[in-house]
């Protein structure tokens, strides 16, 4: 079997860095390389229902968001097949068979869902359809018989329970689904890019995030007011690199080529480090820095968007188009699934 990408995110909100460095930018360069037999990028509106089910305005209305950024910042539709997982109800079919395979246990010792419901406070009650989304994730994966995930490290767990739901349905009906890998950022810090605050993930859930949508100012004024060092107070201060955001970002974003265009008194971030880890060098310099480099990756997505806003039907269009021809490959995975389950009935007809 060839290279079967598939990926995803959650309307709940426009995409932000941590988006891109960890699952944004290999997509594309994969998409650009073009060594895959298919590609498919889900925009996983049940699942954000999932923890939104009172929200609906918030899925809604960030849906057609989402897929702006994609194509924004370089996803192509015509090569990548873009889709809208409600509009693909095969999804749910094949979640509720795997649900058979997979015990409550199991999915209460998820790590990721284990935070996830601490933020969400969900302790005391939580919806049953959450708890199951990595189930559901497992059915959007194996729909497809995807083998490589490009995700950031919040998603290890996932690919983790859908191996083991995968290896559970071979082994009770038969040999169907292939071997299935997480693809990681190189860079470790880009795997799961931390928030403004420094505190935990830059997530939509937690409105700590720099937006791929964010206007020049809006994005100098987030930097700005970055969390650093709180002991670095007067430049003459050393300071320290480690739990510093403008830091953990450079280490992100920074390539060498920005010290020549933007910051040619320094060499390499190494450099730049030293200098402040000796003491003589300012955070606002820094963040001035840090600001140069993110306002050029963001300034052509900015402009792509604003073109695609300006017609945005043609846009679900794609949407729609893709997420037919999805559901045609899901129908028949189901096809096969019920084959090996034995309840395929229009097999036991006579004639
Ligand atoms: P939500 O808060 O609604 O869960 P999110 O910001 O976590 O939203 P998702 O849609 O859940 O975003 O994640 C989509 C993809 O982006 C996943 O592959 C996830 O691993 C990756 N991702 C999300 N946040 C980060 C981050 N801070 N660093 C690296 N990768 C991230
Ligand atoms: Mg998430």
């Amino acid at each position: 079997m060839g290279k079967i990408i598939l990926t995803g995110d959650r309307p709940t909100g426009n995409l932000h860095l941590g988006h891109y460095v960890g699952s944004l930018k290999t997509r594309i360069e994969l998409q650009n390389q073009g060594d895959f037999d298919k590609y498919y990028i889900m925009i996983a509106d049940t699942q954000a229902l999932t923890d939104n089910a009172k929200n609906t305005d918030k899925v809604k209305n960030n849906l057609i968001q989402v897929a702006i950024d994609y194509i924004s910042a370089g996803i192509d539709p015509e090569k990548v097949c873009v889709f809208i997982q409600s509009m693909v109800p095969e999804l749910f079919e094949i979640t509720g068979y795997f649900m058979n395979l997979v015990s409550l246990s199991r999915l209460q010792r998820n790590p990721t869902i284990k935070d996830e419901i601490k933020q969400r406070k969900f302790e005391k009650s939580i919806p049953i359809g959450f708890l199951n989304y990595p189930v559901s994730q497992a059915a959007d994966i194996l729909a497809f018989n995807a083998n490589l995930i490009p995700v950031g490290e919040d998603q290890l767990p996932m690919i983790e329970q859908t191996r083991e739901i995968a290896h559970t349905f071979n082994n009770t009906y038969g040999e169907l689904f292939g071997n299935v890998e997480a693809l990681l950022p190189k860079k470790k810090i880009c795997a799961r890019l931390p928030g403004l605050d420094g505190k935990l993930k830059m997530s939509k859930s937690l409105g700590n995030c720099i937006y791929l949508c964010d206007d020049e100012k809006t994005v100098r004024e987030k930097i700005m007011s970055a969390y650093t060092d709180p002991n670095h107070i007067k430049i003459s201060d050393p300071g320290q690199i480690e739990g510093n955001i403008v830091f953990s970002y450079l280490d992100a974003f920074c390539e060498e080529k920005h010290f020549a265009k933007f910051l040619p008194q320094y060499k390499n971030l190494d450099e730049l480090k030293e200098h402040y880890q000796r003491g003589g060098l300012g955070d606002v310099k820094v963040k001035l820095f840090l600001n140069d480099i993110v306002q050029e990756l963001l300034t052509p997505i900015r402009e792509k968007r604003k073109e695609l806003e300006k017609d945005i039907d043609s846009v679900y269009e794609i949407l729609f188009k893709n997420s037919q021809k999805a559901r045609e490959v899901a129908q028949k995975t189901i096809s096969k699934m019920k084959n090996l389950i034995g309840i395929n009935y229009a097999n036991f007809l006579k004639k």
